[in-house]
């Protein structure tokens, strides 16, 4: 019989992924609680309009990437394509409009119909955070400072340049978008088929362009810069200071409008030359009218996700599992006392492993194949005497020790397990 495979575009993660993909998401954890965020939780479906209605109906996710269904109950649902719509819906939903500001993170699956490549997956994993209810630029400073420290605690800051720009407020856009599409309307032929239907509903899609033929023409675009009123200058200029301050290093990139619609001011991405077409690694902006489009009141936010698979791909190493500790009992009536020991040394954060067969010989190749650092010996002339030969597979030496003491011999003799 043939063997059912995995779904394109999705994947397992064992092993050595997984460890990358766990110190990725820990790592996270641990600096972003450094700034006061809490982890928050959401489902992995939604009604489809928690998207719809937020992302933009020109956005490549919501226009060709969404895997949306209808259940059994006749409600259009959507796998969640990104987080951010998801917990804004949450801030209406649980009431928690009015204790503002809400700090929060999160990490998990998305899910994106897009064409299976390297750094490019249909199930593919985020980490992200979102700074609701404050409107200062500190806010988006701290956000994007916080996000440079999540690439700096996972040792790949080095590999990375982060790219800043601004998209100004409502009334800056809406002048460069007359310009962009005054400037696209005039080169509408060499446009590729997506983008000339993008361009009077919504231009700016076409700088996030992936087409070879529409990438050319973005380079000459006009940039948003002239067009920026005195208050979205005021704000731009109070980010690019706060960060300074903050010691955070930043190249202004004016193409850099993000994939979503519901982007202003700020907007940045980590990228790496070390992915290909696949570079960035790490984005986001402010999006100030997202909260109001779930039906909660006009709330100032700010965000970035983070794809894992990128990020663990950037990775030197993976910290590897704990070493183990292996019980061999010689001979059946050495079994008892082996289980009694294994449990004691479980109870004390030991890992402990132990051979579910074989001879004594055979019990101490597995414990070298398992990478253990002492065996623990257990025979019958050990169990009359209340004690256990525990050998350091290191150095090959051995040490008689009393059965109620091998969990802290062996935490004295390890500090790495205190
Ligand atoms: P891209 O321009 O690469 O398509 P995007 O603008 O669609 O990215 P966002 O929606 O901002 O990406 O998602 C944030 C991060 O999530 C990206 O920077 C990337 O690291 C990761 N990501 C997005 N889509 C995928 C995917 N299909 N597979 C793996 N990672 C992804
Ligand atoms: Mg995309």
């Amino acid at each position: 019989m043939s063997s059912i495979q995995p779904v394109r575009g999705t994947h397992d993660l064992i092993g050595e992924d997984r460890r990358r993909f766990a110190h990725v998401v820990e790592t996270a954890r641990r600096v972003v609680s450094l700034y006061g965020f809490d982890e928050w939780s959401t489902p992995v479906f939604e009604d489809t309009r928690v998207f719809s209605r937020s992302l933009g109906d020109t956005s490549d996710v919501v226009s060709k990437e969404m895997y949306t269904f209808e259940d059994r109950g006749g409600e259009s649902l959507t796998l969640r394509p990104e987080g951010t719509a998801a917990i804004c819906r949450a801030l209406v939903t649980n009431g928690l409009t009015q204790s503002l500001p809400q700090k929060v993170f999160y990490a998990g699956p998305m899910f994106r119909y897009e064409r299976p490549q390297k750094g490019r997956y249909r199930q593919f994993h985020q980490i992200g955070a979102e700074l609701l209810g404050a409107a200062e630029p500190l806010a988006d400073a701290e956000v994007i400072a916080m996000g440079r420290d999540v690439l700096r605690a996972l040792g790949i800051e080095g590999e990375t340049v982060l790219e800043l720009n601004t998209l100004g407020d409502a009334a800056s856009r809406d002048a460069w978008r007359s310009a962009l599409i005054a400037y696209f309307s005039a080169h509408r032929a060499d446009l590729s088929a997506d983008s000339q239907s993008r361009l009077e509903r919504n231009p700016l899609r076409i700088l996030d362009s992936k087409d070879e033929k529409d990438r050319a023409l973005v380079a000459d675009a006009p940039m948003i810069a002239q067009y920026l009123t005195p208050d979205a200058l005021a704000f731009w200029d109070g980010l690019r200071r706060t960060l300074d301050l903050m010691g955070v290093r930043f190249r202004e990139n004016p193409r850099i409008v993000r994939g979503l619609d519901y982007y202003g001011h700020t907007a940045f991405e980590f990228v790496t030359s070390r992915l290909g077409a696949q570079g960035t690694v790490l984005a986001g902006g402010r999006y100030d009218g997202l909260v109001a489009e779930m039906g909660g009141p006009k709330t100032p936010a700010i965000g970035w996700a983070g794809g894992i698979e990128r990020l663990s791909m950037l990775l030197e190493s993976a910290p590897p599992e704990p070493r183990p500790v292996a019980v061999v009992p010689m001979g059946d009536e050495a079994q008892a006392a082996s289980i009694t020991v294994l449990q004691a040394l479980r109870a004390a954060d030991i890992r402990a492993e132990t051979s579910y067969r074989g001879n004594m010989k055979r019990r101490m190749e597995r414990a070298n194949r398992m990478n253990a650092t002492h065996a623990i010996v257990i025979g019958s002339d050990e169990i009359a005497r209340g004690v256990a030969q525990v050998k350091n597979l290191d150095s090959g030496q051995q040490t008689e020790v009393r059965m109620e003491d091998i969990a802290a011999f062996l935490l004295a003799g390890t500090p790495e397990r205190a």
